[in-house]
């Protein structure tokens, strides 16, 4: 959309429009309405260093990345966005941006698992400290934070166990420290939350998830809220070279595009299915922010537009009726992952958190994990009713 007198910039529009024009104008050439998938290394130089939009490899820029980037960018309010290859690949190219050897880094106690590994496999060979604390708490996170701490990580909600944490507070406690407040906002997308809004300075996603959508394709982004870090995180992309292909950029783009219906659709669901767990004796606690007595339901009111579609609830059984459900239903598929238009069930304990056994990040044996799609509403229920039953028998 070209910047004229008689239009609006891109960025003055609302949230959908944006997320279907932003970093999208038609082809100058055909008039192609959807952006290119400008499969190419390398591009035509007109003279030596004559370069055509700046294109001169692409590892350092191609045009349908330019798009995506462009695009999250402006959804998520920052200066500049990046596509990597996947979420770890940005958050790890993150991290070599903000940090060197010697630093601090704040993370949740309930952290993504392959974050978590990230900093304690990876990340702490190369002298890079952490400490996994409850962020949904602003006094301990304040108490956690020493000379050394450049970053406070934040994930809400968190996966899986949907604790929220305050953004705006955690940002001035951070700013007040001298460190930088990151947001993973994988599960909340854009559309319901946006960090930046509340003071965050640099967003993560692993567009995987929502902002991919249709769980086929593998992706990550950061978003920046000031030039000087974006221009951090743009000299360690083009030199560690994670970056999102043209294809998987195209894909996320497409994702994007329907995000604001999808995240309303899954909301919509997840609050069936929470009323319908809500009513079952098997049921021991269901975890959702938008519930009034969720401990961070306050907070989640005032930072996102809904409450997604993510639910996770406790077999009153213990971890046997745990594995027995995730396995009786037939549309929640099991399987790790989340964030797609198809509903997905999952035993954190024995699957995507596996890996956090032992440590200060383990969760109940107990514990179920949904991904909430956008199929019939009442289909899910009947779906998990039917695993109810099969339990019982
Ligand atoms: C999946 C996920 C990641 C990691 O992203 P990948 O694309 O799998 O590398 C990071 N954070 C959260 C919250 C996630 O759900």
């Amino acid at each position: 959309m070209a910047a004229d007198d008689t239009l609006a910039k891109v960025s003055d529009f609302g949230f959908e429009t944006r997320a279907i024009h932003a970093g999208q104008e038609p082809d100058p050439r055909t008039g192609a309405v959807v952006p290119a998938i400008y499969a190419t290394s390398t591009y035509k130089q007109d003279g030596v260093g004559g370069l055509r939009e700046g294109y001169e490899y692409s590892r350092s820029a191609n045009p349908t990345r330019t798009a995506l980037e462009e695009c999250i960018a402006s959804l998520e309010l920052g200066v500049r966005g990046f596509a990597f290859a996947s979420g770890l690949a940005a958050e790890d190219t993150l991290l070599r941006a903000l940090t060197k050897p010697g630093d601090h880094v704040i993370i949740p106690d309930d952290a993504y698992g392959g974050t978590y590994r990230l900093f304690d496999k990876v990340e702490s060979r190369w002298g890079l400290a952490y400490d996994p604390v409850p962020i949904s708490d602003v006094d301990a996170v304040r108490a956690a934070i020493g000379p050394q701490t450049r970053i406070v990580w934040v994930e809400t909600p968190t996966n899986p166990l949907l604790g929220i944490a305050d953004i705006a507070a955690l940002a001035e406690v951070a700013h007040a420290a001298g460190a930088l407040l990151v947001v993973d906002n994988t599960f909340a997308s854009p559309y319901l939350q946006q960090p930046i809004a509340h003071g965050a300075d640099v967003v993560v996603h692993s567009t995987t998830k929502y902002a991919g959508g249709h769980s086929d394709v593998v992706g990550g982004a950061l978003v920046a809220r000031e030039e000087a870090v974006a221009e951090q995180i743009a000299f360690h992309q083009n030199s560690m070279g994670a970056v999102a292909g043209p294809f998987d950029s195209w894909l996320v783009l497409r994702g994007l595009k329907t995000l604001a219906l999808r995240m309303e659709r899954h909301s919509d669901n997840a609050e069936q299915v929470v009323e319908f767990l809500q009513s079952r004796p098997e049921v021991s606690h269901v975890i959702y922010p938008g519930l009034a007595e969720h401990p961070g339901h306050a907070v989640a009111v005032r930072q996102m537009k809904r409450f997604g579609g993510m639910v996770s609830f406790r077999m009153a059984a213990g971890e046997q009726a745990a594995l027995d459900v995730v396995e009786h239903t037939e549309l929640f598929t099991l399987a790790e992952s989340l964030g797609g238009v198809e509903s997905l069930i999952e035993h954190p304990g024995r699957m995507t958190h596996a890996s956090a056994a032992g440590s200060p990040l383990e969760v109940p044996a107990d514990l179920v994990r949904v991904s909430v799609g956008i199929e019939t509403g009442a289909d899910l229920v009947a779906d998990l009713a039917h695993a109810f039953e099969r339990l019982a028998r």
